[in-house]
């Protein structure tokens, strides 16, 4: 395609889909100025919004300097979907100190004593590049990287245990039947090369070489190497006490974080990733809430989205991104943004989202019993 054509295809799917935030933000002028080794490259990371015009984002980064270098293309998408005016300076802050915060949903309602709590933040080391650009060898020798740090956790008394790959041949291979039951319980990612979005990126390229999973003794502390970013970093907990679930991912990040290569960060917007949404703090901080009334059993996310909207909070299917609820109206939420705000912030916002959400539920429910 001529660098006229790129431009006027871009321009369709602008009115075409106007959630597509690279479409909305492309700049014809920026992108004919560029040298062409510079178009190639820009046009790698936009490819998964240009092959998927229904995309929300619409771009992957390739590697951590391209936050830098492609700055007119990229600023504007991340201020849009983080919500930050063009005026405003961006400078994450972190910070991880819950005390004196109200932490413990269980405190509400002894029903929420029994959600499901999951914190995950993104990671990547500096020294390769982003999985979307990543050869079959760097995946394999990344998760060597992994598995040398993972060694030395293994010894750690709060968060030793084991590692699983699904590297073909690895010494930590995993069958077919324990992979499937660890994605079913919600511990392990799925196949990604199923993914259409990730498939245009390259990030799910090379599957399944380079993969595997980290999971402490307890299961509540868990690492992906290789999903979207090169880890995704999470604890996982019952019981409605964030507090708790905070804490544990915090003290596992900064035990393993010791043992690995220097992250890739950014003064400007914090721990970079793959996917200009998770920039900031990479933190994603969810519950699943069984909510059956605001989700007419599952069967209508829209009320529920609109209302946890409201609250700064996005809705996602039980299974995760791209899935459905659970017929006992079983939904994922989540605060939305990840930039700009701390780790602390996320923290209060699920625990004030999940505290009105809740509220509004029982409302819901009062009414129908009274009818
Ligand atoms: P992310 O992109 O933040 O890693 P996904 O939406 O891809 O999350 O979901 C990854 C996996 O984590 C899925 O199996 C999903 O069901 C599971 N999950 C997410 N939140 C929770 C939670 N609060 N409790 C249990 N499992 C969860
Ligand atoms: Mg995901």
């Amino acid at each position: 395609m001529t660098t006229k054509q790129i431009i006027e295809k871009i321009a369709a799917i602008r009115q075409a889909h106007p959630g597509n935030l690279m479409a909305r933000h492309f700049d014809g002028d920026y992108f004919r100025q560029l040298a062409k080794v510079d178009q190639q490259r820009l046009l790698k990371i936009i490819a998964t919004g240009i092959e998927n015009p229904d995309s929300a984002m619409g771009a992957y980064a390739m590697n951590p300097q391209d936050y830098d270098f492609f700055t007119p293309q990229l600023d504007p998408m991340i201020r849009d979907f983080h919500g930050i005016a063009g005026d405003v300076e961006i400078a994450q802050k972190h910070d991880w100190d819950l005390a004196g915060a109200k932490c413990d949903l269980g405190l509400i309602d002894q029903r929420l004593k029994d959600v499901s709590m999951r914190v995950r933040v993104a990671r990547n080391v500096a020294s390769f590049p982003l999985p979307g650009a990543m050869s079959k060898e760097q995946r394999v020798a990344f998760e060597d990287v992994a598995i040398t740090a993972f060694a030395k956790l293994i010894e750690d008394e709060a968060y030793g245990g084991r590692y699983l790959s699904i590297t073909p041949g690895s010494a930590y291979e995993i069958d077919a039947a324990e992979y499937d039951a660890r994605v079913a319980a919600h511990q392990m990612f799925k196949d990604m090369s199923a993914d259409r979005y990730l498939s245009v990126a390259g990030i799910s390229a090379d599957w399944p070489y380079g993969r595997g999973m980290y999971v402490s003794r307890d299961e509540d502390f868990l690492v992906w190497v290789g999903e979207e970013d090169h880890l995704r970093i999470m604890a996982m907990l019952k019981g409605g006490d964030l507090g708790a679930l905070f804490g544990r991912l915090h003290k596992g990040l900064e035990v393993l974080g010791a043992l690995l290569p220097d992250f890739a960060t950014s003064p400007v917007y914090g721990n970079v990733t793959s996917c200009p949404t998770n920039l900031g703090a990479g933190m994603r901080a969810s519950l699943h809430m069984k909510l059956p009334h605001l989700s007419k059993n599952g069967t209508d996310l829209e009320p529920v989205k609109a209302e946890a909207k409201k609250l700064g909070l996005a809705v996602r299917g039980a299974g995760g991104e791209h899935s459905d609820a659970g017929t006992d109206g079983l939904v994922d939420v989540s605060p939305a943004a990840r930039l700009g705000v701390s780790e602390m912030q996320i923290m209060q916002r699920l625990y004030d989202g999940a505290a009105a959400l809740w509220g509004l539920e029982r409302d819901l429910a009062k009414s129908v019993e009274g009818a």
